[in-house]
């Protein structure tokens, strides 16, 4: 059933970096209801096996719909948007990119394959389906300074490729700039832990998002929240590996914790060992992109929620 929209944002309305003076294609008041029509990762670029991801303009990836103001929203705060829902359309693509992932010097590249998108299944080819897994890979606000192009993560967000950015999660922003300036692209009918070829299932969508705002609390990176459990995430710089995104966000989980729940950092410490789920959401190596780590917290009495 589709859900009741306030707007709709369409998607030549794109952006292709966030940085600190974005210009608003749309201000809403907090408990909007907005429409966000998000091209593939490619921008079209890409519309079958015969188009290769050595032949397009890598200028014009990873657009982002926005960006979108939130009345009231000031650095300090967090933006709070609420996945009603991700969906996908009935085509997307994956490629192998030549020098990018674990894998490629054992393949041969460039590679451009089809997936097909019938109600819950993705079809790969006539004998591998799998469950559609739909999610948002590039999603953030403005920064508090630099600008990022739309490939790379940070804590403002953008490429955060986090598989769990899908129907029913809930985002929290760190505010930076006035009305946050939300915008968000990159669908993937569905992505593994790692995205080790450098790609998901690419493909448009529609995107529909609730607005919020938490007054006066924000985390380092963007959190997310679930119906079970809540996730911290860290990235790290280019050619930074895994290890430093998993410090980044042990550190930053253990500082909700203590911040937020009233842990000392001794019994956060052996919390997000004994109950909480290390994870990858890129690590696409080599490749020139961000390493993204997560930290998945349990909803448990003494940490209910990310923030208190
Ligand atoms: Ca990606
Ligand atoms: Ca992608």
């Amino acid at each position: 059933m589709a859900v009741a929209t306030d707007h709709v944002v369409r998607r030549d309305e794109i952006i292709w970096a966030f940085g600190p003076d974005l210009e608003p294609v749309l201000e809403v008041e907090p408990g909007s209801v907005v429409r966000f029509e998000t091209n593939d990762c490619f921008t079209g670029q890409i519309a079958s096996e015969d188009d290769l991801v050595t032949e397009i303009d890598f200028e014009r990836v990873n657009s982002a719909t926005g960006p979108v103001a939130v009345k009231g929203a000031e650095p300090g705060d967090s933006l709070v948007v609420e996945l009603l829902e991700v969906r996908p359309s009935g085509q997307g693509f994956a490629t192998l990119i030549p020098a990018f992932g674990q894998l490629i010097d054992q393949v041969q590249s460039p590679v451009t394959k089809v997936f097909r998108v019938e109600g819950d299944t993705v079809h790969m080819n006539d004998r591998v389906s799998f469950p559609l897994r739909p999610m948002i890979g590039v999603v953030g606000v403005a920064t508090d300074g630099e600008t990022v192009a739309n490939g790379w993560a940070g804590r403002h967000g953008g490429n955060l490729d986090d598989h769990l950015h899908g129907p029913d999660a809930k985002l929290y922003f760190p505010v930076r700039q006035p009305g946050g300036m939300f915008a968000v692209g990159d669908m993937h009918a569905s992505m593994g832990d790692g995205e080790i070829c450098g790609t998901g299932v690419e493909i448009a969508g529609e995107v529909v998002a609730r607005f919020d705002l938490l007054k006066g609390k924000q985390a380092a990176w963007p959190v997310t929240e679930l119906p079970d459990r809540w996730v911290a995430h860290a990235t790290a710089e280019t050619d930074a590996d895994f290890m430093e995104a998993l410090q980044r966000v042990s550190e930053e989980a253990a500082r909700l914790l203590v911040d937020e729940w009233g842990f000392t950092m001794e019994e956060a410490f052996v919390f997000l060992s004994v109950a909480c789920d290390a994870g990858i959401c890129q690590a696409c190596r080599p490749s020139p992109f961000s390493t993204i780590a997560r930290m998945a917290v349990p909803k448990v009495s003494a940490t209910p929620r990310p923030f208190s």
